[in-house]
């Protein structure tokens, strides 16, 4: 029996689009088809979605969302409910280097993993899964990492930069490691030696309020490390996924790398395809603290390249970064005189994902609503390991998003439901609208309102990540 008809919607997948009805049974798609009208009589629920896109749900492989403590216990819940209204469906955390790990955590990878499958236990609307970040203060994450992908966590993230970076040997022998045993290593890209040197410029100087943040991190610094990653993955003859990509010099270098037959994949994030570095001009320190992320935001030309490289096909995803930050209390910092090398990074954007790039990709149309598709949902689920996410075909995850394409809204913090209380993206009028998720058959938002339950999101264990 067909638990759940949705029909009569324009079901789009990476390669089509056409008006078709999805029999859903046991929270996975039957069958696409023109009419289905047959099962309807005896489907449990039937949903109309005629005048709607049907979108396999958004797969964010990039998130910051924190775990719950004592002090915050519904942080991580929240923000799962967020990528739910926002039309996501997994999402994919880091286990934070140095944010309330235990000490255990910050040397050892599985000892983090452990802590953070308990912590997170139980508390997802969506499903999800974990990607852990490699510390250079851990005792000998490289060994580690076999185990771990033995633990269904295949993709780890290292740092070039940052006082807990890892130094360049071993982020080589992570990848030959991820390689061998069919890990993906992602690599956050600026070079320590470039960036270092110009933060304490300004420091000297005495430039340390928050827009120097961006003055200190150039697209050279980001250029010349994403090169030197490529490098040693066509030397390892591994995959690799370039993290958070910002700038035409590193995208001309992903380009280059994979004509070279380097096995790349390269993100870049909302807030680039959205924001400039015009937002460091504003002269009041707290407002420009919102927009303290590594890398910086960057110029109106950097921006058109990163658009016109997801149509190409340069780049192959886009994932949020999102890090729940508060105005009111982590980029209060900034009001307080803390130096900007000193003030967190990131901003909130798990909600907002699928409104930025069907808003101005799509509706702008520098992209085709199939291409938004195959990077939002189809390239991150397959090259992440995720196989029964990320497109709408029989045997999937039945993962939907109903969007209405001709609503319009207006984007406020006070509408949203993350843990963060603003948005990088107050008052921006975007097309588009969701209006219903579903998360393996069952929906989780309907009609606009939240219908879900704490703990139906289930870990995503995966066997291996970097496919083509
Ligand atoms: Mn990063
Ligand atoms: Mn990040």
């Amino acid at each position: 029996m067909t638990d759940l008809l949705v029909r009569g919607g324009t079901v789009v997948t990476a390669t089509g689009s056409s008006v078709a009805d999805v029999a859903i049974e046991g929270g996975r798609i039957r069958e696409v088809a023109p009419d289905l009208g047959g099962l309807a009589a005896n489907a449990h629920e039937v949903v109309d979605a005629s005048g709607l896109l049907v979108l396999p749900g958004a797969v964010d492989v990039h998130t910051h969302t924190r775990v719950a403590t004592d002090a915050e216990p519904d942080r991580f819940f929240q923000d799962s409910v967020a990528a739910a209204f926002g039309g996501t469906t997994t999402f994919l955390a880091f286990n934070n280097p140095g944010t309330g790990s235990s000490p255990a955590a910050e040397r050892s990878l599985m000892a983090g993993l452990k802590e953070w499958r308990a912590a997170t236990s139980q508390d997802s609307a969506v499903d999800y899964a974990v990607s852990l970040a490699i510390s250079g203060r851990m005792d000998d994450p490289v060994a580690e990492l076999p185990a771990v992908i033995g633990e269904g966590v295949p993709t780890a993230k290292a740092f070039m930069v940052f006082d807990f970076r890892l130094a360049d040997e071993r982020i080589y022998q992570a990848m030959r490691v991820m390689g061998e045993r069919g890990g993906l290593l992602e690599v956050h890209c600026e070079d320590p030696v470039l960036i270092d040197t110009a933060v304490a410029a300004a420091l000297q100087r005495g430039d340390t309020s928050p827009r120097y943040h961006a003055t200190t991190r150039s697209t050279t610094a980001e250029g010349v490390a994403t090169a030197r990653a490529l490098a040693f993955a066509q030397q390892a003859d591994a995959p690799v996924h370039v993290v958070h990509l910002s700038a035409a010099d590193a995208l001309r270098h992903v380009r280059e790398a994979r004509a070279a037959g380097v096995r790349v994949t390269a993100e870049t994030c909302p807030h680039y395809l959205a924001l400039t570095d015009e937002r460091y001009d504003d002269p009041d320190d707290a407002t420009v603290a919102r927009y303290v992320i590594s890398p910086p935001l960057r110029s109106a030309v950097d921006q058109e390249a990163l658009w016109a490289g997801l149509a190409s096909g340069d780049l192959d995803l886009v994932a949020t970064d999102h890090v729940p930050d508060r105005v009111a209390v982590e980029k209060a910092e900034a009001a307080r005189g803390i130096p900007f090398d000193r003030i967190s990074n990131g901003a909130p954007g798990i909600e907002t994902l699928l409104s930025i790039v069907y808003g101005f990709g799509v509706a702008k149309g520098r992209l085709t609503i199939e291409r938004m598709v195959d990077l939002l949902s189809t390239t991150p689920a397959r090259r992440f390991g995720l196989t029964s996410k990320g497109a709408i075909e029989a045997g999937r995850d039945a993962d939907l998003v109903l969007l209405d394409p001709a609503a319009r809204r207006t984007l406020r913090a006070a509408d949203l439901h993350h843990t963060s209380d603003y948005t990088p993206y107050e008052g921006f009028e975007v097309e588009g609208a969701v209006r219903s998720v579903l998360v393996r058959g069952r929906p989780v938002v309907h009609d606009g309102v939240y219908v879900g339950s704490r703990g139906y999101g289930t870990f995503v264990a995966r066997r291996n990540a970097g496919s083509e």
